[in-house]
């Protein structure tokens, strides 16, 4: 039985009991989450975890992706990258993987986490076919669904998959243009795969097969984002509104089955276009899970993406985005290394704080940290702060004369002047 039928029938699981204690709501708000589809916990029969859920009502969570290219297969990189992901404090992991040996990358990955990993099976299915054929564009329909469950028995979480691209998304993709091109390699994969073969996507035309698989391995479906736009110029533009509204649809037929379902987000968005576009992604969805990939902001800003997306993750979090996926300072540039891993956790976790000062008026750590500030109380502000250890070293790097205040005003502590004369 799923935990979508468990919430239906009045079942309240351990994963929801954790759930509630963790976020500070009722078992019962989070039993009628999962029951209405609007709260997911990624679960998984072969492989514990540490409990996560996303949605409605929740603290917005963080996903980091990692993963190999063709150009650089390092296995040992790729489980030092999850270890960060964990350290920086990332709620979920994706493993991306397209070079090298897939199959045990992923197990090496799995095996080093704690956390919920998430995939996305469709890559190892072109990848092989491109290995074993010569191209992509010869991958058969069954090595996809049959790769999808191999996946799912080594314990993936969620898979993100791209349902939404059909012949009609593709026509409105054809007919509008576009400035930055199509980015998702999902979406890539499989736009080159249907006008090759001239074949609708088996994704789109076999659903309820691919239902089966997400069902008998209890996997959380991700509706992927194979049209996001990867350019602020083409967003919320035609052909990524019309993969939303299938995705949307095929979600709730998920839902309905019992699977848990999240609906993807997309990708580049001018600030201005943000609320609508989460407005538009929660309606069409009827309030499923909304995850969020960045967004970025503006597009001029290559080695600093990672503040790029933070800037439009605060605000879609704000909204009401319940999961964000992380981008790094080298996104656009380079595979990440693991310090910029951290860095991308570190920058996406600050915005999902905001947005969370914003949709759950979740303001009692800044208010301490305000208290703290006032009192001088160095250790507090440590212990409250996103990044402990940095906070510590900036400071102990430059120690002050007076070991109450700190280098930036020394003798002059504004602080500690006001403090000898007034008690706030
Ligand atoms: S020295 Fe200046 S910056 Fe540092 S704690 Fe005092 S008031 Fe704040």
């Amino acid at each position: 039985m799923s935990l979508v039928e468990d919430a239906r029938a009045g079942r309240i699981t351990q994963e929801m009991r954790i759930v509630a204690r963790q976020e500070g709501v009722t078992e019962d708000f989070v039993r009628r989450g999962i029951a209405g589809g609007h709260i997911v916990i990624p679960v998984s029969p072969y492989r514990k975890v540490k409990i996560c859920g996303i949605g409605e009502g929740l603290r917005t969570k963080v996903n980091a992706s990692i993963g190999t290219s063709t150009d650089i297969v390092d296995i040992d990189m790729e489980v030092e990258k999850a270890r960060q992901a964990e350290r920086a404090g990332a709620d979920t992991l994706m493993e991306l993987s397209t070079g090298g040996d897939l199959v045990e990358i992923r197990k090496r990955v799995i095996a080093s986490t704690s956390l919920s990993v998430g995939s996305v099976p469709l890559y190892q299915a072109f990848i092989e076919a491109a290995r074993k054929d010569g191209a992509v564009v010869h991958m058969k329909e069954d090595d996809l669904f049959r790769i999808t469950a191999e996946q799912a028995k080594l314990g993936t979480n969620f898979m993100a998959i791209h349902t939404g691209i059909n012949w009609e998304t593709l026509k409105r993709l054809r007919n509008q243009g576009r400035h930055g091109g199509l980015v998702s390699r999902g979406g890539a994969f499989m736009t080159a795969w249907m006008i090759h073969n001239e074949k609708e996507n088996p994704l789109y035309s076999e659903f309820d097969y691919l239902l089966e698989i997400m069902k008998e391995h209890e996997v959380t479906l991700s509706m992927g984002n194979g049209m996001r736009a990867g350019a602020v110029h083409d967003a919320t533009d035609r052909a990524q509104i019309q993969e939303l509204l299938i995705n949307a649809e095929l979600a709730d037929k998920a839902h309905a089955e019992g699977v848990q379902v999240i609906v993807e987000g997309p990708g580049h968005i001018p600030i201005d276009e943000i609320q609508a576009n989460v407005i538009l992604q929660k309606r069409v969805s009827n309030r499923k899970p909304f995850y969020m990939l960045g967004p970025l902001v503006t597009d001029i800003a290559p080695g600093y993406d990672d503040r790029v997306a933070a800037i439009g993750a605060a605000l879609s979090s704000g909204y009401g985005a319940d999961f964000i996926c992380y981008v790094t300072p080298s996104e656009h540039l380079a595979l990440p290394t693991p310090e910029e891993v951290f860095e991308g956790v570190i920058s996406s976790r600050i915005a999902a704080h905001v947005g969370d000062m914003i949709k759950l008026k979740k303001r009692e750590a800044d208010l301490e940290m305000g208290h703290a500030r006032r009192d001088l109380d160095w250790e507090r502000q440590f212990q409250l702060a996103m990044n402990p250890e940095r906070a510590r070293k900036i400071r102990q790097e430059r120690m002050p004369a007076d070991a109450d205040a700190c280098t930036m005003c020394g003798d002059y502590c504004a602080l500690k002047i006001v403090n000898r004369h007034f008690s706030f």
